[in-house]
């Protein structure tokens, strides 16, 4: 029922698609245009060590997000990853 969409894989072209509908199509360091040769994208998950979120008591939950790397710059993006895979998800149900 709670088919999640946030746990699917989210390939690197995936992640253009929602950079280009999203028109931010050039890194805001050094505003080279992006293509597909000069963006990396990984996807971390970072968890909040339960001990550091003594003034966060619901701080526990892991943070999913894509990490993009301009590989002309080296500049870092971090884009959240359920928001990437709903806006996927809404394109692919339009079409
Ligand atoms: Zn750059």
């Amino acid at each position: 029922m709670m088919s999640e969409t946030c746990t699917r894989e989210i390939s690197k072209a995936d992640v253009e698609r929602f950079l280009f509908g999203k028109h931010i199509t050039a890194c805001p360091a050094c505003g080279r245009f992006r293509s597909a040769c000069d963006l990396d994208v990984q996807s971390i998950t970072c968890q909040r060590a339960p001990a550091a979120a003594t003034s966060l008591p619901t701080g526990a939950a892991p943070v999913d997000v894509l990490m993009v790397v301009c590989q002309n710059c080296g500049a870092i993006q971090f884009h959240d990853r359920t928001v990437v895979a709903k806006w996927l998800d809404c394109q692919r149900r339009a079409k």
